[in-house]
């Protein structure tokens, strides 16, 4: 058989926790998965190499790190242990397995994106940014979502050197940083509210910024919050700038209706406006719902409308969106592989 028409057992688009974690599973099953684990650093990226935990500093809710753990070192162990058994990578230089003694921006081969699958006959398409298709039985898609920022550099700066400037409450909001400080939710759907309801545990006042005068939250979510002492409602003002050096000091806000521009004294602001799955490569090939998330066969398997492949992690959860859940689905998923390779004769 010649390197062009050899056929994976498993290819696995995609490495954050579930990414990984279906790989970890996949390689102890002897099925030598490959992945693509995306280009760090390309804007815009298909795939955020480690996923979004990449982007947080510190996670303390991730089971087995009792003081926490730094979110890129998190996976970095991920991969680290799917390295360890095997599992290989889509490089520039090819499909390798690269030391996992060497961390990531240590390694040599540049990590490739996946940018096309075909998925409409078999053995599957799976094509890097090089153009070249490797061929595969079974495909596993964990590439994730993102969460939606406003755009605003200084808002993007705070976010990436930890200056209090998060997408996730749940994940950030119990930092030291945030005890008693008053914080901003921007956002008006269920997640702004469901935020800023969690906030209000350790902040001192929660203010919910939205750029309307009505909630699109459930009727049941707003009056959580309205009748929350702890949370005030800033309507019809949208952010025009994130105020601080090192760390948040404030919001610029301007009124929609009178154009009015004020100055909002916060020590963190939490993103809430919604995500977007990364999924838009698989657009015709597989079935996805209206936000672009893909919609899988059985919601308690990893199963999705075309037999064989496979989805994990928040690019099919646009609820639960944690470490955790991500990296049980991507068990789920390759445990799932596994069956149906077995079931289809492939050893
Ligand atoms: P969402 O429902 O799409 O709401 C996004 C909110 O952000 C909207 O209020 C929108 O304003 C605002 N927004 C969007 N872009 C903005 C921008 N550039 N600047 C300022 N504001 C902006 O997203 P979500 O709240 O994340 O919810 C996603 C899905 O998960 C929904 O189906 C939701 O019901 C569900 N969910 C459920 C629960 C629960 O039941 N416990 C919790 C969380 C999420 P406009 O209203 O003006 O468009």
């Amino acid at each position: 058989m010649n390197a062009a028409s050899h056929v994976e057992k498993v290819i696995i688009i995609g490495s954050g926790p579930a990414g990984w974690t279906a790989a970890i599973y996949a390689a102890r099953a002897n099925l030598s998965p490959v992945v693509f684990a995306g280009r760090p650093k390309q804007v815009p990226s298909t795939l955020l190499p480690g996923g979004q935990l990449m982007l947080t500093t510190e996670v303390e809710n991730y089971p087995g790190f009792p003081h926490g753990v730094d979110g890129p070192k998190l996976m970095w162990a991920f991969e680290a242990q799917a390295l360890r058994f095997g599992t290989r990578v889509v490089t520039d230089k090819g499909v390798v397995t690269p030391d996992a003694s060497q961390q990531f921006n240590g390694r040599e081969a540049a990590y490739q994106d996946c940018v096309k699958v075909d998925l409409s006959a078999r053995p599957f398409r799976v094509f890097g940014e090089d153009g070249k298709a490797l061929l595969a039985h079974t495909v596993i898609i964990s590439t994730g979502a993102t969460a939606n920022w406003l755009g605003l550099p200084n808002e993007q700066r705070l976010a990436r050197s930890g200056g209090g400037v998060s997408a996730c409450a749940v994940c950030d909001g119990a930092l030291p940083v945030f005890r008693n400080k008053e914080v901003a939710v921007v956002g008006g759907g269920d997640s702004a509210i469901e935020e800023a309801t969690y906030l209000t545990k350790f902040a001192s006042k929660v203010y919910i910024v939205h750029r309307r005068d009505q909630l699109r939250a459930s009727k049941i979510m707003q009056q959580r919050a309205l009748t929350n002492p702890k949370i005030e409602m800033k309507w019809n003002k949208t952010v025009e700038d994130v105020l601080g050096e090192s760390m948040i000091t404030g919001l610029r806000l301007r009124d929609t209706v009178s154009g009015q521009v004020s100055d909002l004294p916060v020590g963190g602001l939490f993103c809430a406006i919604g995500h977007t799955p990364a999924t838009q490569f698989l657009a015709g090939q597989l079935e996805l719902d209206a936000k672009g998330y893909i919609k899988l066969r059985d919601p308690y398997r990893s199963t999705t409308s075309v037999d064989g492949v496979f989805a994990a992690g928040d690019c099919v959860d646009s609820v639960y969106r944690q470490a955790i859940t991500a990296a049980g689905m991507g068990c789920k998923a390759a445990i799932d592989a596994e069956r149906w390779l077995g079931e289809h004769g492939v050893h």
